[in-house]
């Protein structure tokens, strides 16, 4: 922690789903471009240690950082606004918290004394924000979101910790920033700004004063509005930041900009830092809505109705919308449907297919059938992890001619070809036994892999079980499936192809955790460019039959 190291916490009001993680990355931003060094951390106030254990139906999606830690999906947010690899560090959760203060207790390191909430919890919980900071180089600002709303029994540690810890480095090295909703009463054609009351008192009981309050709302506030909030929460005027809802998130730091947010933070941080440069910034949000073209691609999965689940996804494809000047339209399949009624009724339109990530044999064999449909009637495709997994799968039953499957739906599978690494099959806890975080591989000249990303060997990010059986590679190779990124080692395969084919490419790992904004990831940049390749070789198509039938 540098001497001058500033810190803003950021708490949420009224409700949840506000777009917390979008206002702390914004900030982040903002203070960026503004040549300051910022990190940013969450704090999520549940009893498990990581949302590794926690179903996406629950949690929505596991982001996983370099270092590879199990994180909410706000540190994806995050590292796609700041474009910085964060670290475990970035996310602390209740369960982790009190499994440390446990430990040190069991140790004997409290000597005797009663272990309680206050001050060995909040100590714990101070230490962690300090440790954000500790990042090997000086780090200017650290910017805490913390999780859940005000009033939650859970948060309110977290809200002790966080009081305190203004005392511990003064008030000009430390601001409070409350993310609130300011609700609209159709009926009466009316903003209500009595919710927002409500949760700044709240804040205010356990000692909590914010410094500035960012209003979500539908409609603008007016002056009499602001000054009203104002009045009544304790604030300045100028310290109401409207914060209208906005078609992109990526346009949010933008709206903030206009409302004067950065300029008045680094005023009450007593930071030198000159008006940040949007830029490039603006101009990708630019491209986000003036895109003339478009493509549909597929995301058939398991999870499809619930779209935080896919988070990183989905943004990928807006990045690499940006890159392709196309707007990606993504259909989501449910990859159950797929067995019922088989792919074509739901993929014989679409100008690409992703199969995602997953766990769980549910769904399985509908997207295996998605993949044979890419393979066989040359859809561009691109699988991830379960996505390469079925596809391997998909080659060694179609093309191989063998009775094939992975050992993590079917132990007694004749052909295996997907099975447990060596040193998993030992392990019996759920949580943290998988292969996780940044892992380099290789890639093979010549092969589209190597073609996407130029560069011979790359770093990506990972979160499985399950590996490709090496007992089968040849068989594969054989067959025509070329095997393009390897470890180091050469003992896993990280990435496969089917040359045969305008785009088929799959990888073992996460590529979605590595897109940002500014820099579309190449397996997702690659997949959009063939996409709309294809949909333009089709209408070419639909163009000259028509001409042949008109003649
Ligand atoms: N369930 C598979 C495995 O553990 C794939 C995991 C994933 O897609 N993230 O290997």
């Amino acid at each position: 922690m540098g001497d001058r190291t500033k810190y803003i916490f950021i708490t949420g009001g009224v409700v949840s789903s506000l777009g917390k993680g979008i206002a702390s990355s914004s900030i982040g931003l903002l203070l960026k471009q503004r040549g300051l060094n910022v990190i940013l951390q969450k704090f999520d106030p549940y009893i498990n240690v990581d949302p590794g254990t926690m179903s996406p139906f629950q949690h929505g999606e596991v982001y996983v950082t370099d270092d590879g830690a199990e994180t909410d999906l706000d540190l994806g947010h995050y590292e796609r606004f700041i474009d910085r690899d964060l670290s475990q560090r970035s996310n602390v959760t209740t369960g982790q918290v009190y499994e440390a203060v446990i430990n040190r207790e069991r140790e004997g390191g409290y000597l005797g004394r009663t272990v309680q909430v206050i001050p060995h919890i909040t100590d714990e919980i101070k230490y962690r924000i300090r440790m954000a900071a500790e990042n090997g180089d000086d780090v200017d600002v650290v910017i805490t979101e913390i999780g859940g709303t005000t009033g939650d029994i859970e948060g309110l540690p977290f809200l002790e910790a966080i009081r305190q810890f203004r005392l511990d480095v003064g008030k000009e090295n430390c601001i409070y920033v409350h993310l609130t909703l300011i609700t609209y009463i159709k009926a009466a054609r009316e903003l209500k700004t009595k919710p927002t009351q409500h949760s700044v008192k709240g804040l205010r009981e356990i000692g909590i004063q914010p410094d500035i309050l960012i209003c979500r709302t539908e409609h603008p506030l007016n002056q009499e509005i602001k000054a009203k909030i104002a009045l009544f929460c304790n604030v300045e005027e100028e310290e109401v930041i409207e914060a209208r809802d906005v078609p992109s998130i990526y346009q949010v730091p933008i709206s903030f900009k206009k409302e004067g947010l950065d300029d008045l933070i680094v005023q009450k941080l007593h930071l030198e830092a000159p008006p940040p440069d949007l830029k490039e910034w603006e101009e990708m949000v630019r491209k986000i809505y003036s895109a003339k073209e478009d493509v549909e691609i597929a995301i058939c999965g398991k999870y499809v109705h619930l779209v935080d689940a896919y988070k990183s996804i989905i943004e990928s494809f807006i990045h690499s919308g940006v890159a392709n000047d196309v707007t990606v339209n993504i259909k989501w399949v449910d990859a159950e449907k797929i067995e019922k009624e088989g792919p074509e009724v739901n993929l014989e339109k679409v100008d690409g297919i992703l199969v995602p990530g997953g766990f769980g044999d549910r769904g399985i064999e509908g997207k295996i059938a998605a993949i044979r449909y890419a393979r066989e009637q040359g859809i561009p495709f691109l699988g991830i992890c379960l996505g390469l997994q079925c596809a391997v799968v998909e080659f060694a039953r179609n093309v191989c001619g063998l009775e094939a499957g992975s050992s993590e739906f079917d132990d007694d599978v004749p052909h295996p070809v997907i099975d447990l690494m060596l040193e998993q099959r030992s392990r019996s806890k759920m949580g943290g036994t998988m292969r996780l975080g940044s892992y380099p591989c290789v890639l093979e000249e010549g092969t589209l892999a190597y073609r996407l990303y130029g560069v011979k060997e790359i770093g990506e990010r990972h979160r499985h079980r399950w590996e490709v059986n090496n007992a089968y590679r040849e068989t594969l190779e054989e067959h025509g499936l070329v095997i393009s990124g390897l470890s180091p080692d050469g003992d896993l395969v990280e990435m496969v192809e089917f040359p045969d084919h305008q785009f088929f490419i799959a990888s073992q790992f996460h590529p979605e955790l590595k897109s940002r904004p500014q820099r579309a990831h190449p397996l997702f940049k690659g997949l959009v460019a063939a996409a709309k390749e294809k949909k333009r070789a089709r209408e070419g198509e639909r163009d000259a039959s028509a001409a042949v039938r008109s003649d």
